[in-house]
């Protein structure tokens, strides 16, 4: 039980730590995701803790996408899972895409976790679970390259939230539309995606769901033409710009 206050000026941020801290003791997430979390936490921190402009503009990019998908597929890790299980399993119905766990720590009891905490939040199938099924994708080392047949190998377009740099730089040479929610501008993955939401999963998420319902009313020209629309780096710039002005406002306040 949290022990936070609301009013603590932190509150949302220690809450969500907690939920990692939850997943942790239940076994969905890894000691490297806590990590995860607290780079992303600096990153936040820097860019107000708020959805920037253009976090929304990417998001809004991301839906199209995911609507004009094939066959899209959810990548779901553990911090994933101990976040926003809820919010992964509505949207993977939203859009019509596949869940699939796929853990950058491979660790079989940890992905029952998974698979279990998905289930219990109305998933119905979730792929990655079959070793019968496993393909490896090319470029990459070891057991970071077993995905799913049935899933990301043979996706179009691929949602890959808390992502490592090397993964989606395998995912995209495997010729993948790769979207990602990363908080830190300066990544490799936020660089290498075709389309990277730099804002925290746990505020994005919610905000792709509605983006995905808005937009799926519109015709497949006027997606197409909002992902024309987006260029990548210069959202990366953008937020990298965003980061410069909060610290500059705050060192004229200091
Ligand atoms: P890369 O491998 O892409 O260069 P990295 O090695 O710095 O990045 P990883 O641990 O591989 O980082 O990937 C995790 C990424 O997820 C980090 O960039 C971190 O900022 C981001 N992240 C962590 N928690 C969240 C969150 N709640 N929402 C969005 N992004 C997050
Ligand atoms: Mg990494």
């Amino acid at each position: 039980m949290s022990l936070i206050p609301k009013s603590h000026p932190r509150a949302k941020s220690l809450l969500i730590r907690e939920k990692l801290v939850d997943g942790f003791d239940n076994g969905l997430v890894a000691k490297e995701g806590l990590l995860a979390q607290g780079r992303g936490e600096a990153f936040d921190y820097l860019l107000g803790e708020k959805t920037s402009k253009a976090a929304m503009q990417a998001i809004r990019a991301a839906a199209s996408q995911l609507l004009l998908a094939e066959m899209p597929v959810i990548s779901v890790n553990g911090n994933i899972a101990a976040l926003c299980p809820k919010q992964i399993v509505r949207l993977s119905k939203q859009v019509k895409a596949k869940l699939e766990v796929n853990l950058f720590y491979s660790n079989e009891k940890r992905k029952q976790a998974i698979i279990k905490t998905l289930k219990k939040n109305g998933a119905k199938e979730i792929l990655g679970s079959k070793n019968t099924s496993s393909k490896k994708l090319p470029g990459i080392d070891s057991a970071r390259r077993i995905v799913d047949k049935d899933g990301i190998f043979v996706a179009d377009v691929v949602v890959v939230p808390l992502e490592d740099g090397d993964r989606t730089m395998a995912l995209r040479r495997a010729g993948k539309t790769v979207i990602t929610f990363d908080l830190n501008p300066l990544s490799r993955t936020s660089e290498t995606a075709n389309i990277t939401i730099v804002d925290n999963v746990t505020r994005a998420i919610d905000l792709l769901i509605i983006e995905s319902k808005k937009l799926s009313k519109k015709n497949q020209k006027t997606l197409q033409k909002i992902i024309s629309d987006f260029d990548n780096k210069k959202n990366l710039r953008d937020n990298v710009i965003q980061i410069k002005n909060n610290l500059t406002r705050r060192a004229k306040i200091a």
